[in-house]
């Protein structure tokens, strides 16, 4: 248990900062006269230490679709503790990763039928990437070492994720050590399109043909993958225009490149189907997977490859082992007990035919924000959507902070990044809390103007 008592100040001990905090400015929340702490969890609300409750709007950072404290999740993990709490995974595993790894598989478009495991998004990132150069170096194609990643693009803090990623503030402090060789696609999406989409915008997919300049530039045979997230969910739901993907595919096709979908936000559920490449109908060589696998309880993440990767690794040249990565807890038994769990939970309760359900309703109440004269653009598909804001004169990016903390008067635990909101409510909300949620989002905007 948290140790709550009432010898342990825990606002006192934050403000000392020996807890160092990840993606926080932690100057401004020790100094905040309002401690930012959660202590409980249960469905789709979280109690913060002060006793509020908040609607968890963002599912955790979208990876607790199930709702939190789920029974049968709690319960896999004590039994699994109980019975085999650790298993090496170097030259030996347990049956427990073997059988996800088969339903995940399973669940993954025709033909791709292998699963890497790793713990989190960034290291199936760092995985994916490595993938993707041992590929090509067996097959005798080694100059083919450059990555093409996107502006925007988020692909978690590893070297290789922070390199083909497209977020300037995440780069510039480590600037000379990127991973070489890496480009950047343009993203399909500027402001003047702020034009209120509803799904995939009909507009932007022209924005593919970047991968065309990008190919001439620095010429096929050195390129190894194109990297991309389906919909880029951390920096505000930005959805691929309609024929955008498929352009992706094409270009990549002709070229030899691998196509990884980095699916970290959208595997698993999110857009209505296991992945976003069968929502979209686009077949990527490579998916990336973490968060909602385990429903946020247990870290896990993985790659799945296609036949014809894996199978080029082990028919390549003889070496002792085939691909030399992996992770002290790559298929931890903690962690695919709790993976069966979760896809026990989503086949019983038909959980993707409830995200597509529940499409229209988050589409029809965030779309109805249009009228607040603060709102500059919303966008949504699949059980996401983002309210851009229009900035405060002179601070661009600004609005967050306000935003958040009146977020928090209204009971919203809001994921507010520069004048962006998004949201990726828990699949288990119902339409009800779905329309309340957005309607308290809507007391928020009204507040701060
Ligand atoms: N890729 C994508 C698309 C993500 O959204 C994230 C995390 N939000 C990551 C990678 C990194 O995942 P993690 O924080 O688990 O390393």
């Amino acid at each position: 248990m948290v140790d709550m008592s009432s010898n342990f100040d825990s606002v006192n001990e934050a403000r000392k900062g020996t807890y160092w905090q990840p993606f926080t400015s932690n100057r401004l929340l020790r100094a905040d006269p309002e401690p930012r702490m959660l202590t409980k969890a249960e469905g789709i609300y979280y109690t913060s230490i002060n006793g509020t409750r908040l609607l968890d709007t963002l599912s955790g950072l979208w990876c607790t679709p199930l709702g939190h404290a789920h029974p049968r999740i709690a319960e896999a993990v004590k039994t699994q503790v109980e019975t085999l709490d650790f298993a090496p995974s170097f030259q030996m595993t347990h049956p427990g990763a073997i059988s996800l790894a088969e339903r995940i598989a399973e669940m993954a478009p025709e033909g791709m039928n292998h699963v890497f495991f790793a713990n989190s998004g960034s290291e199936s990132v760092d995985t994916a990437l490595k993938v993707a150069l041992g590929f090509h170096r067996i097959k005798g194609e080694g100059n083919r070492f450059r990555m093409i990643g996107r502006e925007r693009g988020y692909h978690g803090v590893g070297f290789g994720g922070m390199s083909v990623g497209g977020i300037v503030s995440n780069r510039k402090m480590f600037a000379p050590c990127m991973m070489p060789g890496v480009d950047h696609l343009r993203h399909p999406y500027e402001p003047e399109y702020a034009a209120f989409s509803h799904g995939q915008p009909t507009w932007g997919a022209e924005r593919a043909e970047d991968l065309q300049r990008l190919v001439a530039l620095h010429d096929a045979s050195t390129i190894a993958a194109v990297i991309v997230e389906p919909v880029q969910g951390s920096t505000g739901v930005l959805v691929p225009p309609v024929g955008y993907l498929e352009r992706l595919r094409e270009i990549c096709t002709q070229n030899g490149i691998l196509l990884i979908f980095d699916e970290v936000i959208t595997g698993f559920g999110r857009m209505g189907a296991p992945f976003a490449a069968q929502r979209f109908g686009v077949k990527p060589d490579i998916i990336t997977f973490a968060k909602a696998v385990t429903n946020g309880v247990v870290p896990m993440g993985g790659v799945i490859v296609t036949d014809e990767i894996y199978n080029t690794f082990m028919t390549g040249p003889e070496s002792a082992i085939e691909f030399c990565h992996g992770y002290t807890y790559s298929g931890h038994p903690l962690a695919a007990a709790v993976g069966h769990v979760v896809l026990d939970i989503m086949e019983s309760e038909d959980i993707f035919a409830r995200v597509r359900a529940l499409e229209p309703v988050l589409e029809e109440e965030v779309h109805g924000l249009k009228d607040l004269p603060c709102v500059s653009d919303i966008r949504n598909i699949g059980l996401t959507a983002a309210v851009d804001m229009k900035p405060i004169e002179g601070k661009p990016g600004a609005r967050w902070s306000a935003v958040f903390e009146e977020g928090l008067r209204q009971g919203l635990l809001l994921r507010c990044t520069g004048d962006t909101v998004s949201f990726g409510p828990p699949f288990v909300a119902s339409e009800q809390e779905l329309r309340g949620m957005i309607a308290s989002f809507r007391k928020v905007l009204e507040a701060v103007g």
